[in-house]
């Protein structure tokens, strides 16, 4: 399930993202902020990559770009190897529905639904029959360790099951990038640190070559990923693996 028309060769072949130069600005007031100057990066298929740094750092503003739910000023964004700034309204649209897969802090579960209605949601817009959309919400909520929830709503769920439900429905169409926002950010530690195990788990699934790239402030869970991304005033401060990531390459 694609929206670009590659053959596969091609999309063995080129690297899921490449960001090369990638400038976004706003204006505030008469203020001209800069809060990404200059980005060039690579998230890699099969990694859990973590951007850290302070507020205000671009953080949000980056994981915007890569999920091409904003355009930046400059630079450039090939997803295997397609340039994403080429891509139409409608195009645009297709590749956040169906290749990008958004986790939030607050889950952003619609109240009145239950958790595989909430799942399914995406496939429903995108004109797959309901039932097929069931079964495949089934099926996911199974695979995050939450089957027999699939009836509740998400005021009878805990906090980790809601975080459970919205990562289930990111992997519904199969992407082949998840984009995390402080998916830890509203739970306890342990929780998350659960949260963190299932993310791991989904950007390792060896079938998918998928890549994970979460935004946080939370240190420690960044250090349980494969790779660090530091920025720090719109700026890369330092890319490197964790020793997690090190150690594991070395066995
Ligand atoms: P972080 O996620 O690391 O806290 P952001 O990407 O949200 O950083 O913000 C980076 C800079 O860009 C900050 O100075 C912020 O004030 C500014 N900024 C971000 N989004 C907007 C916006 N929509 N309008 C104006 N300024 C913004």
């Amino acid at each position: 399930m694609t929206v670009l028309q590659d053959s596969g060769a091609d999309r063995e072949s080129a690297p899921l993202l490449q960001l090369a130069d990638v400038v976004k600005s706003y204006r505030i007031g008469g203020e001209q902020v800069r809060a990404l100057d200059g980005i060039s990066l690579e998230p890699t298929g099969g990694q859990f990559v973590s951007i850290v740094g302070p507020s205000g750092a671009g953080k949000s503003s980056l994981l915007h770009i890569l999920g091409a739910l904003d355009t930046p000023d400059s630079g450039s964004i090939r997803y295997v190897g397609r340039e994403i700034g080429d891509f139409d309204d409608n195009a645009r649209a297709r590749f956040r529905r169906r290749e990008v897969g958004f986790v939030f802090q607050f889950f952003n579960l619609m109240p009145t639904l239950s958790a595989w209605e909430n799942v399914a949601i995406p496939t429903m817009l995108d004109g797959v029959p309901l039932r097929t959309a069931k079964v495949r919400a089934l099926a996911l909520l199974d695979r995050v360790g939450l089957g027999h929830r699939a009836r509740h709503r998400p005021n009878e769920l805990s906090g980790g099951q809601m975080q459970r439900v919205a990562i289930a429905r990111a992997l519904l169409m199969e992407p082949r990038l998840i984009l995390a926002d402080e998916p830890t950010g509203n739970l306890d530690s342990k929780t998350g640190t659960s949260i963190m195990e299932l993310l791991t788990d989904v950007a390792h699934d060896e079938h998918t070559s998928r890549s994970v790239v979460m935004v946080t402030h939370n240190y420690e869970a960044a250090l349980s990923t494969d790779r660090i991304i530091r920025l720090a005033d719109g700026m890369l401060g330092s890319d490197e693996p964790t020793a997690s990531a090190i150690a594991k390459a070395g066995k």
